[in-house]
């Protein structure tokens, strides 16, 4: 039998940005799981030792069974529940209270530049960065655990791209 720490889900494949990084959008619709694939999967990395699950995408939060699939994994015993994530729906404050109710305790969100030019390009949606940042304001004034997920390019590599995101997630 396998043993893992982890279970990664791709919930699907669609999501509200259009990186030009990523071939996410170029997926098919029908790459979408239901509650009941979740639900499976969620079974399956239990049963070989699984402790921690990553729901990813895509983008996860768009998934209507995200809130349903991170309080099926705390019913389970899952320890760590991690959103990986664009953050742009954690700026409605209400969503991000929501998830941390549900028993999400880990938020990797996926950040693409310093400021919103470089985000924004990078996205290829205009106020993402904006959205983003509150989002990250939202979730560390409620005490969650925020991590950066830095994806270093061409395009985006500036002196300040680490410490303008230590400062907002660590400087609060
Ligand atoms: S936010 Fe993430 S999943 Fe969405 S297009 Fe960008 S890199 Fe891909």
């Amino acid at each position: 039998m396998i043993l893992m720490k982890w279970i990664e889900l791709i919930l699907s494949f669609e999501c509200n940005c259009r990186c030009i990084v990523c071939p996410s959008s170029l997926q098919p619709a029908s790459s979408k799981m239901s509650f009941s694939e979740i639900d499976g999967w969620l079974e399956y990395g239990l049963a070989r030792g699984a402790e921690a699950v990553w729901f990813g995408g895509g983008e996860p939060t768009i998934h209507a069974d995200l809130i349903a699939s991170i309080e099926r994994a705390r019913e389970l015993g899952y320890r760590q529940r991690k959103i990986q994530t664009n953050g742009l729906r954690f700026a409605y404050q209400p969503f991000a209270k929501r998830c941390l109710q549900a028993g999400a305790n880990l938020f990797a969100m996926s950040v693409k530049g310093p400021d919103a030019k470089t985000h924004d390009g990078i996205t290829q949606n205009p106020g993402s960065f904006a959205h983003l940042t509150k989002g990250v304001e939202n979730l560390v004034a409620q005490s969650a655990l925020v991590e950066a997920d830095i994806l270093i390019t061409r395009e985006n590599h500036q002196p300040n791209l680490l410490s303008f995101w230590n400062d907002l997630i660590v400087g609060h």
